[in-house]
Formats: C-alpha cells, sequence, structure tokens
C-alpha cells in the first residue's frame, strides 16, 4: 500500500496538533504505518488521500450505521444549510428530532441535546447528583464514558475500590469520588453499596461494553444493577452512547428490557454530525435548568444542521426490519470467520452483538476488562497492516470493535470475510 501522501500530511500535522491529531488513537500508535488522511466516504467504502481503497469497519468509530455520505442525510443538511447554519434559538428541527426519538423509545421522556458524547455523560453525572443529593458515582473497570474528569480513572488496588486516575490534569479529590469496580461481579456491587450506598449518587454503566474489547455482560448481571441501584436509592445511568440506536432503536435499554434512570447517547444520534443527548424521565428532567436547579447549557447545542443530519438518520433506522437485517448480516459475517478460525485452531473468538463484532485473540469467553491478554494485541498490530494492504480498514487499535453499516451489503460483506480470512492465514 502506498501512504506517501498520507505521511506528508502526517509530517505537516504534526507542526500544528499534538501527536498530529485530534483525537489520540487516530495517530496510529498500537498498530504499525501512518494514520490514513481519508478524503472521501460512500456506502461501505473510504478512500485516502493516496487514492487507496478500503472497506471500512470504523464507521468514524460507530456513528455512521447508514454508511458513509448517506443520501438522504446529506439532502436534509443541504436543505438546512441554505437556511444558515446556527441561530441559537429553538428551531423546528429539534423538535422533530426529539419527537421522533421519544414517540419511539419506551425509557426516556425527555431529552437535552448536547454536542457530544462527553458532554451528555458529564450533565449526566451532574444531573444524577443534583436529583440525589449524594456525590460518589460506581464505575465499571473497562467502561469508557468519554474524558469526563471523574470518569477517567481505573481501579488501584484490591476489588472495591476508589478510582485512581488515568490522565495527569485530575485533582485526587476529584479521582476519589469515583469507585471502580469489575464487571460480572454483582457481589462486590452489593459489598459496595452496603459500605457506600448512602453517598453513591449513580452508578454508570456501557450496558454494552464497547471500547475495550466487547464485553458482553450477562442480562442477568444488568437486572442484579437495576435491583441493587433502587435498593440504595442511587441512579442508574446507562451510558449508551455506543449502544444507543445500535443494537436497537430503544438500544441495550430496549435489547435487555431493563428502565436505568438516565441513558446518555451520542454517536448514531446525530447521523455523522456531533451531536450528543442525556434523557430521563420527565419527573428526573424537571431537574435540569431552566426548569430544576440543575445548570447545563450549549452554545451550539440542538444545532439546526446537526438536528437535520440526526433526523434523517433516525427515520431511517425507523424502517421496519431495518435491525433484524443488520443483525443477520453481521451474524452471518462473524460466523463465515470463526468457522475458518476453528477449523484451522487459531487463537481467535468474535463476539458479536447487533452490528457490532470484536476479534479476540483468545478462545475464552471474555466478560471482563482483566481478562483482555495484553500479548495478544501483537497478532491484531500484524492484522491490521495486513488488512491495510488488502483494502480493509478497522479501527487502529485491538481494543477497539468493528461496525457494520447498512451500506455493507451481504457481497460486499463476503469479500471482506475472504480478506480477513486471507490475513489471518498469514498472520498465523
Ligand atoms: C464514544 C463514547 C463516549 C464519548 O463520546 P464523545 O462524543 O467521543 O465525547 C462516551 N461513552 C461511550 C460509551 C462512548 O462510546
Amino acid at each position: 500500500m502506498k501512504s506517501t501522501k498520507s505521511a506528508a500530511l502526517y509530517a505537516e500535522a504534526k507542526g500544528y496538533f499534538p501527536g498530529g491529531v485530534s483525537s489520540p488513537v487516530r495517530a496510529f500508535k498500537s498498530v504499525k504505518g501512518v494514520p490514513l488522511f481519508i478524503k472521501e466516504g460512500k456506502g461501505a467504502k473510504v478512500w485516502d488521500e493516496d487514492d487507496n481503497e478500503f472497506i471500512d469497519f470504523c464507521g468514524s468509530w460507530g456513528p455512521l450505521i447508514l454508511g458513509h455520505n448517506n443520501d438522504e442525510i446529506r439532502e436534509n443538511i443541504y436543505a438546512a444549510v441554505a437556511k444558515g447554519t446556527s441561530f441559537g434559538t429553538p428551531t423546528r428541527w429539534e423538535n422533530k428530532l426529539g419527537q421522533l426519538l421519544l414517540e419511539n423509545n419506551r425509557f426516556v421522556e425527555k431529552i437535552r441535546f448536547v454536542s457530544s458524547g462527553t458532554e451528555a455523560v458529564m450533565s449526566a453525572i451532574r444531573l444524577a447528583r443534583g436529583v440525589t443529593g449524594k456525590n460518589k458515582i460506581i464505575k465499571f473497570e473497562g467502561c469508557y464514558h468519554g474524558h469526563v474528569d471523574s470518569l477517567l480513572v481505573k481501579a488501584g488496588s484490591g476489588l472495591v475500590t476508589f478510582g485512581e486516575s488515568t490522565s495527569a490534569g485530575i485533582p485526587d479529590s476529584f479521582a476519589k469520588e469515583t469507585l471502580v469496580l469489575p464487571l460480572d461481579r454483582p457481589d462486590l456491587l452489593e459489598e459496595c453499596l452496603r459500605e457506600y450506598g448512602e453517598e453513591v449518587a449513580a452508578v454508570i454503566i456501557e450496558p454494552v461494553p464497547a471500547n475495550n474489547g466487547l464485553l458482553l455482560q450477562q442480562k442477568s448481571f444488568l437486572e442484579e444493577l437495576r435491583r441493587l441501584t433502587k435498593a440504595y436509592d442511587c441512579l442508574l445511568i446507562f451510558d449508551e452512547v455506543i449502544s444507543g440506536f445500535r443494537v436497537g432503536f430503544e438500544g441495550a435499554a430496549g435489547y435487555y428490557g431493563i428502565q436505568p434512570d438516565i441513558i446518555t447517547y451520542g454517536k448514531i444520534i446525530g447521523g455523522g454530525m456531533p451531536v450528543g443527548a442525556y434523557g430521563a424521565s420527565a419527573e428526573i428532567m424537571g431537574h435540569v435548568a431552566p426548569d430544576g436547579p440543575v445548570y447545563q447549557a450549549g452554545t451550539l447545542s440542538g444545532n439546526p444542521v446537526a438536528m437535520a443530519a440526526g433526523y434523517a438518520s433516525a427515520k431511517q433506522l425507523l424502517a421496519p426490519g431495518f435491525y433484524e437485517e443488520m443483525e443477520a448480516k453481521t451474524q452471518a459475517f462473524v460466523k463465515n470467520i470463526q468457522d475458518f478460525c476453528d477449523e484451522r485452531e487459531y487463537p481467535v473468538h468474535i463476539s458479536t452483538i447487533g452490528s457490532i463484532f470484536w476479534m479476540a485473540f483468545d478462545r475464552s469467553t471474555i466478560r471482563r476488562a482483566d481478562q483482555i491478554d495484553a500479548a495478544s494485541m501483537e497478532h491484531f498490530k500484524a492484522l491490521h497492516a495486513d488488512l491495510l494492504d488488502h483494502g480493509v480498514y478497522l479501527g487502529p487499535s485491538g481494543y477497539e470493535v468493528g461496525f457494520i453499516s447498512a451500506a455493507h451489503t451481504p457481497e460486499i460483506l463476503a469479500e471482506a470475510a475472504e480478506k480477513i480470512k486471507a490475513s489471518l492465514s498469514r498472520v498465523f
């Protein structure tokens, strides 16, 4: 693969931006080669500045469930842009998207639009604290919730622990408000709530943990989470920035049939434009300003162009059978590759839910972050580079999941599967 132009652009970018990027994972630090500068996307494919063509499984990290440059989204964006890009007032587009989302989601009654997933989570945490009058938050190791100060924490030593920050610039006093537990251990959650429940405002989880591999949880664990948070008067926050509109229109709440207290959204909700949101019952959302005392605002929140994109996207997701078809395609694709690996006894296990998949270089079921073998990522490194050479683009880290879009036809998926199988046989 030729990457002369991407390499030159990357060298230039390093003079402008830390690491040459606007978000760290884009810098290709955990894989070989230079970050590819993408100049165009259409459907399931992207093209880089060197005119290489790739079948894309990154999908802008999840938002592009309808593929690149979806016709209806683009047309709606054009229509909105033609009237101006931002007014800082309410607009009809907000109502349209708000109505569409709420009428088709049994788990939220009111919603507030923000501009990113991080902002949605940050606001949900503040809301939970405002509603309960408590300060501490419980999170799970292996779940990512954006770069909110109090959530950039990992477990310290010991099983039930106060967080240690994973970034410079976060005061210990903030990290101490966060307790970190392993996933898949309801016993430890109960122990933790017995000790700290009176101080815990909320338990936050990615109900489909998809930012550190795909750590699919048992439904019983999520149900236990719901039961325990109720028993200890803590709110349950589902961070559905990835799973929302991905595992179904109602996200993981709908998939598992569990009612959390607050849900955060991002990624797909904006149809490829920067949008996040948090929603809850009318009662809980009544605490948000200007109705209530929990302040939260945004100059560009509910931006009409972004709302128009989200609306055109959501409309298409509501087509009958949309999610069933996505899931069936994904399962056929995964089975094709998994069968091949099983026959050859390659140490590969692909986990999947909805249109998400993740390849672990291990044959056991992985439900917790500590079960991922860091050394196995060498296989991913080799696979990633080989796949780029053969026209398949995966997110540049073995801890990132792959996303399939509606534009990935069974033919494209079959072609990609052949390429991936050939790559795996070269890697092993
Ligand atoms: C991507 C993500 C975030 C952060 O969203 P940004 O838009 O990148 O700020 C938060 N939570 C989850 C579960 C995510 O996947």
